[in-house]
């Protein structure tokens, strides 16, 4: 059903802030599943393109595969978003298929502003994309939503599949240099990212991770470390962002791929979220440490206990300060992921956030507003506190009363400032340079893209983000 020539797409989203240092991942598993079954796969990740014009990869293309993973925003549901202007420019003919978290929720909303789609793939989209195109008709195919006689004609869910230990992207098919950036400029390092589990088993109230598109439960889904290890060997990238939701959650599991690691010589530096319960297993710590995991990320959330229960994080301040005290104790980059305007809390307990993560060693942290994702239990705990409200904007952000969005800006600034501009940060800098996963080249190219992006910033607006746009083109 699919032909012989498959166009994948990664559409831009349109914002002068978008993240493009990390490769399309999930479109590239969903590829993967489908490589033998057709002769050709192009992928184009359209933030690195031009412009938002596909007619030149057109030709010869018998299908289009779009991914809409990320929330569109309110304008969607009355048809207006860029995505749509670009999945509409694709000329009659030509199978479109689209798919991905927003496209499996808002799957009506494409098919009344879309008219030339013909297939929306809802959940999962390996096993469904493999079907589709050996399929000779799309009736009784799983996970699929599509047009008759007008109307839209959804499929039965597809059963869960366990992750395949065999599939993963070609790398060869990249058209794009991915590396570790932020704000445009460029750390040096080449970036790559595998994923080796999907899920998660805990049920923290703001997350979605347990759940899948469907809002069903899902069990957490673990690649053998044999099937993680053959990835890696095709990985050519220095730095590995582990997409996991929770790399960490069978330690044993961990270890094993740590010892894999270090019998092949692979030599990486490995990114990663966990929960700070690793600190539990420090002979797997020494492992991951020798392994070159190098950066985790903890999602923390507060400095107060009251909101830690309420998230249902399952950990007070208390774990964590113990969990720290471990984690020290070895050469790892140390992250924290924390949430503006959590529930009861004020600014005072929100400011404190900063020196809490200073108290902890963190290296940096991350700060977001506390969003109520789809298929999360935020939404009732919200219903159960007078004075919170979800704004109708594409995050659903949180907000109360007392504390507008615009407040909550106003703090998540001033707790970003109070933790960057500090003397701490100089050790965390000297602690990275020291790790010795830095080289010459690393600071040249980090140098060399600082300098290119302040001469950028003397050309004329349009000039300058076509030259970013087009920076990490091959
Ligand atoms: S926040 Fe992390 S630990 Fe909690 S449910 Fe989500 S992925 Fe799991």
């Amino acid at each position: 059903m699919l032909g012989k020539s498959i166009l994948a797409v990664y559409p831009h989203r349109g914002r002068s802030s978008e993240v493009r240092y990390a490769p399309p991942i999930g479109l590239e598993y969903v590829m993967a599943a489908v490589e033998d079954l057709v002769e050709k796969i192009t992928v184009v990740d359209m933030r690195f393109e031009e412009n938002d014009d596909l007619a030149r990869f057109l030709h010869g293309v018998d299908t289009v595969c779009v991914s809409l993973n990320w929330p569109l925003g309110p304008t969607a549901a009355n048809g207006v978003a860029p995505e749509f202007n670009l999945i509409n420019r694709i000329p009659p003919g030509i199978f479109t298929v689209v798919g991905g978290r927003w496209a499996t929720v808002n799957t009506d909303v494409i098919f009344e502003n879309c008219p030339g789609v013909d297939v929306v793939v809802r959940g999962d989209g390996e096993e469904t994309i493999r079907e589709l195109a050996r399929a000779k008709s799309l009736d009784g195919i799983e996970g699929i939503a599509y047009r008759v006689d007008g109307k839209v004609q959804r499929n039965a869910p597809r059963r869960f599949a366990p992750l395949s230990e065999a599939v993963y992207p070609n790398r060869a098919l990249r058209r794009y240099d991915y590396r570790v950036a932020a704000r445009g400029i460029d750390f040096g390092f080449t970036l790559d990212m595998v994923l080796t589990s999907r899920g998660c088993p805990f049920r923290c109230k703001f997350c979605a991770s347990h759940v899948d598109d469907f809002g069903r439960r899902r069990r957490w889904e673990p690649r053998s470390p044999e099937s993680v290890l053959a990835e890696l060997r095709k990985v050519d990238a220095e730095a590995v962002l582990i997409a996991d939701n929770d790399f960490c959650i069978d330690m044993d599991r961990v270890g094993a791929i740590c010892d894999l690691v270090l019998k092949e010589g692979i030599r990486k530096i490995f990114a990663l979220e966990a929960r700070i319960d690793i600190a539990r297993r420090p002979d797997v710590l020494a492992k991951m440490d020798r392994a070159g995991f190098r950066l985790i990320m903890f999602g923390l959330e507060s400095a107060c206990d009251a909101s830690l229960e309420v998230l249902n994080k399952g950990f007070t301040v208390a774990n964590v300060r113990q969990a720290f005290e471990v984690l020290r104790r070895y050469r790892f980059i140390l992250g924290g992921f924390f949430i503006v305007g959590n529930i009861g809390e004020d600014a005072g307990d929100m400011l404190r956030m900063s020196r809490f993560a200073k108290e902890l060693g963190l290296d940096f942290i991350a700060l977001s507003y506390l969003r109520v994702d789809f298929g999360s239990a935020l939404e009732e705990v919200i219903a159960r506190h007078p004075g919170y409200h979800i704004a109708a904007d594409k995050q659903h952000r949180v907000w109360s009363d007392r504390y507008p969005l615009k407040t909550l800006r106003r703090i998540r600034h001033a707790v970003a400032r109070d933790f960057y501009f500090s003397p701490h940060m100089l050790r965390s800098i000297g602690r990275a340079l020291l790790s010795g996963d830095v080289r010459l080249r690393h600071v040249r190219r980090f140098l060399g893209s600082a300098l290119l992006l302040a001469a950028a910033g003397l050309l004329p607006r349009h000039l300058a983000r076509r030259f970013r746009r087009l920076s990490g083109r091959r």
